[in-house]
């Protein structure tokens, strides 16, 4: 009975052994694939976490924009931006040299971002006369116009001799940079005017055609450029308010000698 007592503990151990030895041997088989799932596992969760950081980072992108379209009406940012003095002591010598007329992708961004919508809806309710005249084409207009030159629809107009009025830098500098610059006797324009404490040194030149619609040229300058490159873009670098621009040409600045002279100036 000694015996027979101890043999069914023996046998379990036995048992126990046995089936370590079994769990042993199936780990031996299978621990490759553990190895291969484990690492997998490990590689996915350390690629969804770089995957994560990538969009958060790219989602604080959005917002930004996004925030300064929806929560800043145009005419918030309008008066804001004219709301804003300049004191001449405050600008940093530089701003004054044509060598730091620069500003960032991101300010031309962020530019577009908050002045987008009223673009898009001046141009939605304007037309252009064949004189280059903004036609007001709502009986009571409830825009700025800005150094636009504009006038309400004649009962003697013809829609077929108004054109579409298109998102132009034309239209941008008339309605947003001339107004914006026109303190200080206009002597900066946009770029050394927001970098005025900052001045920047522009490393790319960006020539555009003023008849291209700004929502094209932006997204051409931000799907090319890292958004902290300094850029030069006459529009925004030269007084659009001073007659300089008509002795250069307006419009055909970048292929005029003060445009090349600038961008050795700056190598
Ligand atoms: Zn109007
Ligand atoms: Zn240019």
């Amino acid at each position: 009975s000694c015996e027979g007592s101890d043999m069914p503990s023996v046998e379990g151990r036995d048992d126990d052994a046995m089936q370590v030895q079994s769990w042993r041997e199936s780990w031996r088989k299978f621990w490759p694939l553990a190895f291969v799932l484990g690492s997998v596992a490990i590689l996915t969760s350390a690629g969804g976490l770089l995957a994560l950081l990538c969009s958060r980072k790219k989602r604080a992108r959005t917002t930004t924009a996004r925030k300064l379209q929806s929560q800043t009406s145009f005419n918030q940012a309008w008066d804001a931006e004219l709301g804003r003095k300049v004191p001449s002591g405050n600008v940093d010598p530089l701003a004054r040299l044509p060598t730091h007329w620069g500003m960032t992708v991101e300010q031309l961004e962020l530019f577009h971002a908050i002045h987008h919508e009223r673009l898009q809806s001046y141009c939605r309710e304007h037309r252009l006369a064949a004189d280059k005249t903004h036609v007001c084409m709502e009986p009571a207009c409830r825009h700025k116009h800005g150094a636009a030159k504009y006038r309400a629809l004649n009962d003697s107009d013809s829609l077929t001799d108004l054109d579409e009025l298109h998102p132009t830098m034309h239209v941008v500098v008339d309605l947003i940079i001339k107004p914006f610059t026109d303190i200080d006797g206009g002597v900066l324009g946009y770029a050394p005017l927001l970098n005025k404490a900052n001045p920047l040194k522009p490393t790319v030149f960006v020539s555009h055609c003023w008849g291209e619609k700004f929502p094209d040229f932006v997204r051409t300058v931000t799907n090319h450029l890292p958004r902290d490159t300094v850029v030069w873009i006459c529009s925004f670098a030269l007084p659009q308010n001073l007659d300089i621009n008509l002795l250069i040409g307006q419009g055909e600045l970048c292929e005029s000698p003060f445009h090349q002279a600038l961008l050795q100036a700056s190598q």
